[in-house]
């Protein structure tokens, strides 16, 4: 028996628990990632670095740090590196006097008194981002193993048997799951290339999206409806947008 990788597991359980499997251990991992970077690595030197040339976290995850509790300290040492190289991009700018500029000299140019002035654009460039964020880079890696251990390891029953109750229980752990976020539908089906998995995974996505669709009816038409209906339009959301966080705007998802 070939043994299987730690996130085997983790997709499976995930399959398991209420919502998109991906989304809930992607939020969990960038729990741990947050959290590891404020406890063990806040003070390392290299890390610091990295930091000053992601300026900072992507906005969601900048924003979690300030969910973990006991770590502002760490929180502030690092924005405090990221704020220092700021400082020290604004003291190294070229003269920006309107000698220099007279006199063509610095950054600006020596273009002539028509020449558009470039100072801002130029300075916008040296505070730009050397490197995207570590955390959004750590799940980008997360998420195409977990997409690589589902197609995998989902293996439909053959046609002609089709006996749920053949197949093993990783894939009947799928079908019995709430689906995946339509993004994350999307990377598992560009990723397949087995044509039993992708109707299977049409058969699943459709019973879900089409007891969403009656949910939001019920919904709409009986305002306060009560039981799934009540809260189907966060679902909704969920399940077309991903979980909420989950994902960076800047991020690369499809
Ligand atoms: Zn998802
Ligand atoms: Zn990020």
């Amino acid at each position: 028996m070939t043994s299987r990788p730690p996130s085997y597991y983790h997709v499976f359980d995930a399959l398991k628990q209420p919502g998109c499997p991906f989304c809930r251990l992607l939020t969990r991992d960038a729990h741990a990632f947050i959290d590891s970077l404020l406890y063990e690595y806040s003070m390392d030197r290299g890390v610091q670095q990295r930091f000053q040339a992601m300026r900072g976290l992507c906005n969601v995850h900048s924003w979690q740090m300030t969910t973990l509790h006991g770590r502002s300290s760490n929180v502030a040492v690092l924005q405090e590196v990221v704020i220092k190289a700021l400082l020290g991009v604004l003291d190294d700018a070229p003269d920006l006097s309107d000698d220099s500029r007279a006199a063509g000299r610095g950054f600006l140019g020596g273009l002539g008194g028509s020449a558009k002035d470039r100072a801002g654009e130029q300075l916008a460039a040296r505070l730009d981002a050397r490197e995207p964020c570590a955390c959004c880079q750590t799940l980008d890696e997360k998420e195409a193993d977990y997409v690589e251990v589902f197609v995998g390891h989902c293996i439909p029953a053959a046609d002609g048997a089709n006996d749920p109750a053949d197949e093993h229980a990783f894939t009947a752990a799928y079908r019995q799951s709430d689906g995946f976020c339509l993004p994350h539908m999307r990377q598992v089906l560009r990723r397949t290339t087995d044509r039993a998995q992708v109707r299977l995974i049409v058969a699943v996505q459709r019973a879900i999206w089409s007891g969403l669709n009656a949910e939001l009816e019920t919904f709409r038409l009986r305002s306060g409806a009560v039981g799934d209906a009540r809260d189907s339009w966060r679902r909704a959301i969920a399940n077309l947008t991903g979980e909420q966080a989950v994902f960076s705007a800047d991020r690369n998802r499809s």
